[in-house]
Parts: C-alpha cells; structure tokens; sequence
C-alpha cells in the first residue's frame, strides 16, 4: 500500500509540466544512469558494451503517447532503422515496442494502424533473425494488446515476437493461460503504471506472490519465460525452482534494466544464466525516467540532490 501512495506522488509530481520543464533542463545528467543516450550510436555502444560481459541487449526507442498518425508512421520508420543499424553492426537486433507509440487503436485504410506498423517493424528484424517484444502499458489496452499479439505471433511465429504479463493485474494469469496454445514467449514483470485496485493488486506482497505464479507457470508449460526483475530474492527463488523441475537454461532468461543492479546482471551472466538488458535510448527520455524514479525512494533521493543542486 505504502508503495503505491509512493508511486502515485512522483507520478503525478511528475506530470506537471512545471515540473517536467525542470527535469528536462536539468536532470539529464542523472537521468543518463537509466537512459542508454539519444541517438542510434550511443545505444548500439552501449549493447557492444554489454556484450563484452556476456550479457544479451533489447533496444527501446523511446517515445510515448505519440498523437498523430502521420508521427504515429515516422516513430516505425526509426525502429526499422533502429533494426537495419543494428544488423550492420553485427548485433541481432532484439527490440521492445509499445504499439501506442506506433498507432494502436488508430484506424488508417480500415486497419488498426499499429498493427500495420507492427507488422513492418516485426517483418524486418525477422528478416535478420531478430525479434520484437510488445511492451505492456496501462491496462485499457491490455485487451487490444494481446489480441494483437495473437494476430502477429500467427503471421511471424513466437520465434520473432513476444509481449509482457504484468503481476499486478488479477487478469494476469488467467491471460497467461489463454494464450498457451500459442507457446509463446512472455517477460514477465510487476508492472510499471499507476493502476486503481479495481484492476491491480495494492500490496506489494500480492504482487510478488503473483509475480512467482506466472513465472512458474509459464515454466512448467514448456515455454521460453523472461524473468524481467531485480529482485534478488524472486531471482533465487527462479534458480531453485528450474534446478528442481529440471528446466533447462536455454528456456528462460533474467532481463534487468539498463542502470540497475549492473553487479546482480554481471554476476548472473558469470553463473552461465542468459541475461539481457533492456536499453531505452531516444530523445523523449523523461516519462520512461519518472517511472523509474517511482519505483524506490531511494532514486528520488538520488534526483532531488542532482535536480535542486547548484
Ligand atoms: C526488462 C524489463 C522490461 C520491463 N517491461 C515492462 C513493461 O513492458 N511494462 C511494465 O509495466 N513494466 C515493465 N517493466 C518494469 C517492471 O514492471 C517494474 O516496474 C520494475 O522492473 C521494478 O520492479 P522489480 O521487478 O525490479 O521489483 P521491485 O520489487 O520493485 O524491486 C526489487 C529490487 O530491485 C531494485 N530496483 C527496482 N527498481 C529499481 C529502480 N528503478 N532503481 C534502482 N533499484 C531498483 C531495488 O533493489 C528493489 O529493492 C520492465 C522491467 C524490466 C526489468
């Protein structure tokens, strides 16, 4: 409860534009700890850098709550070349997507514009071998985000797309189990937005307990689980439970995000576990930032000193 009183104040602090003018002058020298640069190249070194220490990358232009089609089509048109640079630089491109920034939900020639994009975007990293990953965002759009999924994993096979559960919302594992038939690949995360009770769990302990159903679930069923945390007990908890059940190591992997716990990620590759690092990159850094700094009192502490200093 504590944590969700927590998080709807910075999140809503967060949204005045009074505020976010401020940040925006100021804080992106903190925010560069979360935030893998601005353009293509500083990504795509950030991944080599990764690389190098045996962990896997997962690209994520930002960028959200884009209103026009016309931008809608522009911000598809830069994850595909997102995708051909990271071909030519020798790296399998792995992206995450959110299909509102590409137009779902907006109708363009009788089709849902973000499928459309999707489709496009998801075509060329295939085209690689690469693979897509469709975020999960605030729950209206749950539904119409796994409907679509369903549409792109029969067009694409679940080889080159995947999308997220999050463990804070009740319908999370009964939308695990629906979507069995499709043996697909999930990332499993707590989930990021400011949700009412009426759809999500308010404590934490709920969220955790849940968080281990879905992951185990989605295990013992066969398929390829993202274990998408930082939490070091749940992590152990994970180790314990695939050593017991005898599930291979190649049929899940721990993702973290880029600037967290970098010692539990290192530490995790060296024990010969797949790690990948989601890396957000783009311009439109801020709300992706606030949603972090939601996440523990401890980074808006590490903020406020960087914000009001000097
Ligand atoms: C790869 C990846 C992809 C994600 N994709 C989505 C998505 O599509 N949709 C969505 O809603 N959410 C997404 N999330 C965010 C997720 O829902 C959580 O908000 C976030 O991961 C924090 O929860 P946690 O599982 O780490 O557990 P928590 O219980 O929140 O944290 C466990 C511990 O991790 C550390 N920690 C956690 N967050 C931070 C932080 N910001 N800074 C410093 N330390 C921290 C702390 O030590 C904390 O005690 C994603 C997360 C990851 C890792």
């Amino acid at each position: 409860m504590l944590d969700q009183i927590y998080r709807k104040a910075i999140l809503t602090v967060a949204e005045r534009p009074q505020v976010e003018k401020l940040a925006r002058e100021r804080m992106w020298p903190l925010a560069e700890r979360f935030v893998a640069g601005e353009t293509i190249e500083t990504a795509l070194k950030a991944v080599k850098q990764l690389e190098a220490d045996g962990i896997a990358g997962n690209l994520d232009l930002l960028g959200e709550f884009i209103d026009s089609p016309a931008k809608c089509t522009e911000f598809a048109d830069n994850v595909i070349k997102l995708i051909d640079a990271a071909h030519e630089a020798g790296i399998t491109p792995y992206v995450s997507l959110k299909l509102s920034s590409v137009g779902q939900a907006k109708e363009e020639g009788g089709e849902d514009l973000g499928l459309k994009n999707a489709r496009r975007i998801i075509g060329k990293a295939k085209g690689y071998g690469g693979f897509v990953c469709l975020d999960m965002e605030d729950h209206p759009r749950v539904d119409i985000t796994l409907q679509q999924f369903r549409t792109l994993v029969g067009e694409f096979g679940n080889a080159h797309v995947g999308t997220v559960l999050q463990a804070y919302l009740y319908r999370s594992l009964q939308d695990r189990e629906s979507l069995d038939d499709l043996k697909p690949n999930i990332r499993m995360v707590k989930g990021a937005y400011l949700e009412p009770e009426t759809v999500a769990y308010p404590d934490k302990a709920d969220v955790d307990q849940n968080y281990r159903r879905l992951v185990y679930g989605h295990l013992k069923a066969g398929n390829y689980t993202n274990v998408a945390t930082h939490d070091e007990t749940i992590i152990d908890d994970v180790k314990r439970f695939v050593l017991a059940h005898g599930i291979a190591k190649d049929q899940f992997e721990f993702q973290m995000l880029y600037g967290i716990r970098r010692d539990l990620q290192k530490a995790l590759a060296q024990e010969g576990y797949r790690v990948r690092v989601y890396l957000p990159y783009g311009r439109d850094w801020y709300a992706y930032f606030s949603r972090r700094i939601a996440e523990t009192p401890r980074n808006a502490m590490f903020v406020a000193r960087g914000m009001f200093k000097g």
